[in-house]
């Protein structure tokens, strides 16, 4: 199932979509079959889990850490993340050049912009986006790159809502695009990534659309 689910994904896509397989609370055995359909870029939520998995699957995998952040747990995966998505502090920018440079690696991370409505969501306001893409601080750190940004919309049926919500952010991406040299736009999930790339989202995080739906028992 895992293969054919992937290679139905691959076809519709555009070419320049990079789909990122959320393999959160999924057994490696899954992560491999995944790997063997074609699948390089895996995204996790939580660092301890992700770091597990790094350890036991083949090293040309390419890990994402899509999720909420905590400062302390930067340094259990300074030395192999690919991509952080979930930035939402310059703290924590400061916290990931500090790690990576013990590594002596630049790691890509994704700035979170709040774009959904619903007040539970974690991210950056607009301003709050610029501020830290114009600061001082940020022209410092050589061991990260800021190369883009992460959204996620309102979770409702209201598809006009969703659109809005991506085009807000893709309106703001191209806003500053140049100037900082963004490539990366992060925006669609299981439920709503065909709307997302509709809107212009180059990175998709799809996890329940590759490997069924999810059990949690906590
Ligand atoms: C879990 C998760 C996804 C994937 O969700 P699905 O609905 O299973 O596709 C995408 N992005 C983030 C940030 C997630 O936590």
């Amino acid at each position: 199932m895992i293969a054919q689910n992937l290679q139905k994904i691959y076809d519709e896509i555009p070419a320049d979509v990079t789909l990122v397989a959320v393999s959160k609370t999924r057994p490696v055995g899954d992560v491999l079959k995944a790997y063997e359909a074609g699948q390089r870029i895996f995204g996790e939520n939580k660092v301890q889990e992700m770091a597990a998995k790094y350890e036991e699957l083949p090293k040309d995998i390419e890990w994402h850490m899509i999720g909420h952040l905590q400062r302390n747990k930067v340094k259990y995966m300074a030395h192999f993340v690919n991509m952080i998505h979930g930035v939402d502090s310059l703290k924590t920018l400061k916290e990931i050049d500090k790690q990576a440079s013990k590594h002596n690696r630049k790691i890509n991370c994704l700035l979170q912009v709040k774009i959904a409505k619903e007040d539970t969501k974690f991210g950056l306001t607009f301003q709050e986006t610029e501020n830290i893409l114009n600061s001082v601080e940020l022209k410092k750190m050589t061991n990260l790159k800021v190369i883009g940004f992460m959204g996620m919309a309102t979770f409702t049926e209201n598809e006009s809502q969703i659109q809005e919500e991506f085009a807000s952010l893709k309106t703001f991406f191209d806003v500053h695009k140049n100037q900082h040299e963004l490539q990366v736009l992060s925006m669609g999930m299981s439920g709503d990534y065909d709307l997302a790339i509709k809107q212009g989202s180059n990175m998709i995080r799809l996890g329940s659309s590759i490997f069924g739906s999810r059990n949690y028992n906590t």
